[in-house]
């Protein structure tokens, strides 16, 4: 049986999603994860909790921020003792960057931010091109081991068995001070919404915001939907938005359930961040706005009065009158 090696994410200890949908499609194979910081313990345990037999949690405080050789060193020591024939991540800022780090250390094949993937019986991957205009199917070469990240919301999220794994603390030894890459420091956004690159859920905003305070409106929706809320980069540009919220090309790629794109025109650097959304809908006074094309609903009209009456009666809907 193949084994896969999960690199899992948490946010202040609550396993993300998207870490719940890489257990979902090893479901039935020999599986183990790494998960990383001081307070992951409550991830770990969800993890084993899923079926993962083996849960390395890196429990050393050095660790609690994203140090790509530190981390390195971690995935080498549990790759040397799992031996993995797949090592699984997302196509989050985090995986994007370690397992592709993973594959050129391994010298392993790596099929990065795939939006289909099967890992069982046999691999089938398939990943967006040239910024989404065209859908690939990705096969290996035969090889002893491969690397994979997959996009957020591409996955049914799931559980490996109903057997409980167990969770062992890995020390690494890893000389910071002498690495030529040093923490500085982190700044986190004080957001309470749900990550853009993880929402099911996104509202957008462009340029025809206007000012900051009428990103209100969008906020009030997103509030009653449980949803993120993204920016053009015109928008971010203008100062209307802070610069995680773009999506697009020189933005975040995002792969939502809906997206609502309030005001905006749907340039292709915006599609190529957002266009594998699963429903997209567009709402633009200009009935020949771009955004159109793309869109599965769209609703020709004034964002500022459109919106307030969505949010009006999702409210209704949702019971949260
Ligand atoms: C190298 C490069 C990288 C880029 N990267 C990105 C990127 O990552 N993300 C990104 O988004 N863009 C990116 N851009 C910019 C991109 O080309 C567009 O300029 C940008 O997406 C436009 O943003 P917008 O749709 O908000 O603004 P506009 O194109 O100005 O569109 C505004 C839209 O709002 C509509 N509108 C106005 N008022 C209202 C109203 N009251 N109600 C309803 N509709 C209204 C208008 O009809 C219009 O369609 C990049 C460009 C370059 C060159």
């Amino acid at each position: 049986m193949k084994k896969v090696l999960i690199l899992a994410e948490h946010k202040k200890g609550s396993l993300k999603k998207a870490s719940l949908e890489l257990t979902g499609a090893s479901k039935g194979m020999e599986v183990s994860a790494i998960v990383f910081g001081s307070d992951a313990k409550a991830a770990a345990d969800d993890l084993a909790a899923k079926g993962v037999q083996n849960v390395f949690w890196v429990k050393d405080a050095k660790f609690d921020h994203y140090h790509p050789e530190a981390y390195a060193a971690a995935m080498d020591q549990v790759v040397s003792q799992v031996k993995p024939n797949i090592i699984l991540g997302n196509a989050s800022s985090l995986g994007k960057d370690l397992i592709a780090k993973m594959a050129a250390r391994l010298d392993a094949p790596l099929a990065a931010d795939c939006t289909e993937a099967t890992i069982q019986p046999d691999i089938k991957l398939r990943r967006p091109f040239f910024s989404g205009k065209a859908v690939g199917t990705i096969e290996f070469e035969p090889a002893e081991l491969v690397c994979i990240t997959v996009r957020p919301n591409s996955l049914a999220p799931g559980e490996v068995s109903s057997t409980a794994g167990k969770v062992n603390e890995l020390a690494v030894n890893f000389d910071f001070a002498s690495s030529a890459v040093q923490f500085v420091g982190k700044t986190e956004g004080s957001s309470d919404k749900p990550d853009l690159t993880e929402a099911a859920i996104i509202v957008s905003g462009g340029r025809s915001m206007k000012t900051k305070e009428n990103f209100k409106i969008l906020n009030e929706l997103a509030d009653v939907l449980g949803a993120a809320v993204g920016a053009s980069r015109a928008a971010v540009d203008e100062g209307l938005a802070s610069h995680d919220m773009q999506v697009g090309q020189t933005g975040k790629t995002v792969n939502p359930k809906l997206y609502i794109a309030n005001g905006i025109s749907g340039a292709i650097q915006h599609l190529a961040g957002m266009r594998t959304s699963k429903v997209i809908v567009a709402i633009n006074k200009d009935a020949a706005a771009p955004l159109f094309q793309k869109a599965d609903y769209g609703i020709v009209g004034d964002l500022f009065v459109i919106v307030p009456l969505l949010t009006k009666e999702f409210k209704k809907l949702l019971g949260k009158a």
